[in-house]
């Protein structure tokens, strides 16, 4: 707006200034008629020039001087122009200039008389009065839209960043004991209604894995708990008295068998950690799907009554569609636990593992014909700790499917289960070559 304020200003000077030129030149013209042509022109007119002639620029000054540079009808000699000036015009036959206050216009005529020069000067006080009027209208203008812009944009902006201030003020109350809490958003589509969304959808997540976190130290206490209650009490009854040696061995035994309980616990705890500890992805290497399955039966044909058969009737012919960049030790692990669990719900019924492949995608198929999960349960059996009522009657500690689960979205695959109760059940866990690594 400055800039646009300067610009008319000065196009207005500019124009004011040449309009005074205009008005002086035809000053200096009818001064020139008025006394040189006023013998040859008729009384009517002359008398029409006069009074044109009457109404004067303020401050004005006209001289006309003869060929000889003299000055002619005006005798009195108080403001004089140079002759460098006089010769000026006479060759430029019109010459303007401004000197302090005063602008001035000079023109050359040529009469029956001879060859005369007028100049005239006056000062342009109107135009000087309409150019401070026009500075002061602007200035008072631009304060006025400075302030107006002003209150304006205060006004704006905090209306524009209340909603945010909100949302701060919100976000400052949610601590991590308060993760119930929620932003208050319109449910509108602008930025602000879906930031407010997407935090109250990262505080639902959060809130759940705090939630599993304190259900999994819970857990893991009650866990720890019991065999150590057991160990405690079986000695303290042992050493209340004196007993015979097979009393001991007997206390022993019971002793050992809590002791592998916690033994296992712990080892799952360790799994676990090594399980979110993403230096174990990066600990990667081709992994051969037909072989690993081998390899897996291998170790559990160790272990007595044990049926696990590998079925591999659908290999690819391109055997490169064997191979998976990943972590074999875990995925060993992932995959075992889901064969234990087959072997261990189906009393001794054989439980099968194959290899699938669609396009780029290797499934490994774990079925077995065991008492099957409830629609209930399936819900749940990837959660830690977590066992059907089914289950009760079986060893576990319910951290089997959710280490497993973890280890293998950790190694960017996805696991998927079908199930009847009575009827068996079926783990596909399936992989995308080179997605990830
Ligand atoms: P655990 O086997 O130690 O109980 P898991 O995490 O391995 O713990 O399994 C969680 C629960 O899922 C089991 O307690 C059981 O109820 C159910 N489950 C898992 N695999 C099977 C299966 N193959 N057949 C029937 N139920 C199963």
């Amino acid at each position: 707006m400055l800039v646009i304020m300067v610009f008319i200003y000065l196009l207005f000077t500019n124009f004011t200034k040449n309009d005074f030129y205009r008005a002086l030149h035809e000053r200096a013209r009818v001064a020139a008629q008025l006394y040189l042509e006023a013998d040859e022109i008729s009384e009517p007119a002359l008398e029409k020039i006069k009074e044109e002639f009457l109404t004067s620029l303020p401050n004005e000054i006209i001289r006309v001087y003869d060929s000889t540079d003299e000055l002619s009808f005006v005798k009195e000699n108080n403001r004089n122009w140079s002759k460098k000036i006089i010769n000026e015009v006479r060759a430029k036959k019109y010459i303007s200039y401004q000197e302090n206050d005063n602008q001035i216009v000079g023109i050359s005529y040529d009469d029956n008389q001879g060859s005369f020069v007028i100049l005239a000067a006056a000062k342009d006080v109107y135009g000087k009065e309409r150019q401070n009027k026009l500075l002061e209208i602007m200035a008072t203008l631009f304060i006025a839209q400075l302030l107006i812009q002003f209150l304006a944009g205060r006004w704006f902006a905090k209306n524009t960043l209340r909603p945010i201030q909100k949302v701060n003020e919100q976000v400052q109350k949610i601590s991590a004991t308060d993760l119930h809490l929620r932003l208050e958003g319109d449910k509108g589509k602008d930025e602000l209604s879906i930031l407010a969304a997407n935090f109250n959808d990262l505080l639902s997540r959060l809130e759940h894995s705090f939630d599993l976190q304190k259900m999994f130290i819970a857990n893991a206490s009650h866990e720890l708990k019991t065999p150590i209650t057991n160990i405690i009490g079986e000695i303290e009854v042992a050493v209340s008295k004196e007993r015979q040696a097979e009393d001991y061995e007997k206390t022993l035994q019971s002793v050992l068998v809590e002791a592998d309980r916690l033994n296992d616990i712990i080892r799952n705890f360790l799994l676990l950690a090594n399980a979110e500890n993403d230096i174990a992805v990066q600990q990667t290497e081709l992994v051969r799907f037909d072989e690993l399955l081998w390899e897996i039966k291998e170790i559990f044909s160790r272990r007595p009554n044990v049926l696990l058969n590998i079925q591999l009737d659908e290999l690819p012919e391109d055997e490169t569609q064997l191979y998976i960049q990943t972590n074999k030790t875990l995925l060993t692990i992932a995959i075992s636990n889901i064969i234990q669990n087959g072997l261990k719900f189906s009393d001794g019924k054989p439980v099968i593992g194959s290899l699938h492949f669609n396009e780029n995608k290797i499934t490994v198929r774990i079925t077995d014909k065991g008492i099957g999960i409830t629609a209930h349960a399936l819900q749940n059996i990837f959660e830690p700790f977590y066992r059907s009522p089914e289950a009760n009657s079986y060893q576990g500690h319910g951290m089997g499917l959710y280490i497993s689960k973890k280890i293998i979205e950790l190694l960017g695959g996805t696991i998927s289960v079908q199930s009847e109760p009575n009827v068996g059940s079926e783990f596909n866990i399936c992989f995308v070559q080179n997605t990830r690594f």
